[in-house]
């Protein structure tokens, strides 16, 4: 039975939490010393604390390591309790989409659609519990821009082919991790096949260097995923599985036949929404020059028009960043820009919380872009129609390989600009999001990612032993 509530029933069902707080801790099969407890902060309204946390130490890594046991219930029990996961996630969907506003920031339409894409990923793998033995003990390390579902398909692809887990939250969403990990425990994962251990980078550094550990899997930055592979090469047996989903630099090109109203609104949902922290997102668009000035003055109408607030009301479209180090990133990156006069466009945003201003700015092409500005940047630059396999030669020249998106009406061009571009995932005349389980698989290449693609039929064979050739698939960025 799918959950479709209405609006007034999502407003009732998370309205029980507006004030509630959470206290993580790590989630352990054994007693041992936890570290420091930290308060967690609303990101849109800095005197709304949401809850706390009792950080694991590295310590605490080592303890949960020796205890942790791989999962030695049949493929038919694995799958039923991995569906009942699901079931809690949909009964418990005004909770999560509480906290989801409240730790991470998230409006409405992008928490409805992380639980959606958790309880897909939950019930896909469920469906592939059968086959090889798993690994052992997995790592899984996640990113705090989905907190509840790439936690949740890391973790569901791992318990999945029967290994133990040890999760770690990012240190900025340990609530929502730790529910999630109590509601895995509620439907019938024991305790020493699932621990969480919510921690900085200095406790997933002592995961993936652990004594007993088989595997990790990996999303997150490109620079974080630089150390861990330098790790798992030192600390970890030879040909232990490293799966790893990094940053991009994604680009989209809109050629003068494609309809502006549908281009319009598919770069502002790809670049803005989420306030531009997704992976996915958009960062730098191409328009061809023809076009060009009607174009951006409709995308920047389109800008005027965003809803900038508080990701409790349902009339937001853009919340505020994660916190108070990629609020000053980015508002810098901007403010530089600024100086040199480079910004079309920049939207007015609320004085408190991490919000910072939906901006489009000018550059040449995408070899300005120095790296990954995690937030509501678009970069935009012009291009002449007869130099479309340049631009495709500096988009690949990038190195990153995560999305694409095209904008045009001419089966010919598609064709042609598909088979050039390196990317995991390619979007044609819609806009640039990331996975859609079972019919559209999310990974990258290059400097992105390792595959297989998550939210596919070949994802969790990498977390069995003795699966189908895999080789070339570690992550070497
Ligand atoms: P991050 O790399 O800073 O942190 C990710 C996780 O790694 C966190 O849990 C963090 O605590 C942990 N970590 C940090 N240092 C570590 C170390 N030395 N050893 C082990 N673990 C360590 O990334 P972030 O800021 O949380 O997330 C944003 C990034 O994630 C962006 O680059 C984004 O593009 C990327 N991302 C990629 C995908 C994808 O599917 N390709 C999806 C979401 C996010």
């Amino acid at each position: 039975t799918r959950h479709r509530p209405t609006l007034a029933k999502i407003e009732a069902d998370r309205g029980a939490y507006k004030t509630q707080s959470w206290d993580a801790k790590p989630l352990l099969a054994v007693e041992a010393e936890a570290g420091e407890k930290d308060p967690i902060l609303n990101p849109a309204n800095r005197n709304d604390q949401v809850g706390t946390v009792t950080w694991a130490t590295p310590e605490t890594v080592t303890a949960a390591a020796g205890a942790a046991k791989v999962w030695d219930a049949s493929p038919e029990e694995r799958s039923r309790i991995l569906n009942k996961i699901a079931d809690l996630y949909e009964a418990r969907y005004g909770e999560l989409f509480a906290i989801l506003h409240r730790e991470a920031g998230k409006m409405l339409f992008d928490a409805v659609a992380e639980v959606r894409e958790a309880v897909d990923f939950l019930r896909y793998y469920a469906n592939r519990t059968a086959g090889d033995p798993p690994v052992g003990t997995f790592v899984c390390i996640s990113p705090w821009n989905f907190p509840l579902a790439i936690f949740t398909g890391q973790i569901a692809a791992a318990l999945a082919a029967g290994n133990a887990v040890l999760a770690k939250p990012a240190e900025q969403t340990p609530l929502i991790g730790w529910r999630a990990a109590e509601l895995m425990h509620e439907a019938g994962v024991p305790r020493e096949v699932l621990q969480l251990l919510p921690g900085a980078g200095d406790v997933g550094a002592a995961m993936t260097s652990t004594p007993g550990v088989n595997g990790v899997a990996f999303t997150g930055s490109t620079e974080t995923a630089r150390l861990i592979h330098a790790s798992v090469a030192k600390h970890l047996e030879p040909g232990a599985p490293l799966i790893a989903e990094t940053g991009g630099l994604n680009a989209m090109i809109v050629d003068s036949t494609a309809l502006p109203e549908q281009a319009v609104a598919a770069i502002v949902e790809s670049a803005f929404q989420s306030a531009g922290q997704r992976c996915s997102a958009l960062r730098c668009l191409y328009v061809q020059e023809d076009i060009a000035e009607s174009f951006l003055e409709m995308l920047t109408g389109a800008m005027e028009a965003l809803q900038i607030g508080t990701p409790w009301d349902v009339s937001t479209d853009v919340g505020p960043v994660i916190d108070a180090e990629a609020h000053k990133d980015i508002t810098g990156y901007i403010d530089a820009a600024r100086k040199d006069g480079r910004i079309l466009k920049e939207c007015a945003v609320p004085s408190d919380g991490y919000f910072v201003p939906p901006a489009l700015i000018r550059v040449k092409g995408i070899g300005d872009l120095e790296r990954e500005v995690f937030g509501p940047v678009l970069h935009v630059a012009t291009y002449k129609a007869e130099k479309l396999d340049r631009v495709i030669d500096d988009i690949n020249g990038t190195g990153y390989g995560l999305t694409f998106g095209l904008q045009t009406r001419i089966d010919d061009r598609v064709q042609h600009v598909s088979e050039r571009i390196e990317a995991g995932n390619i979007y044609v005349n819609r806009n640039q999001i990331g996975a859609i389980v079972g019919s559209q698989p999310f990974g990258g290449e290059g400097l992105s990612g390792t595959g297989p693609k998550a939210g596919g039929p070949l994802y969790v064979d990498r977390f069995r032993r003795h699966t189908a050739d895999m080789s070339g698939e570690s992550w070497s960025g």
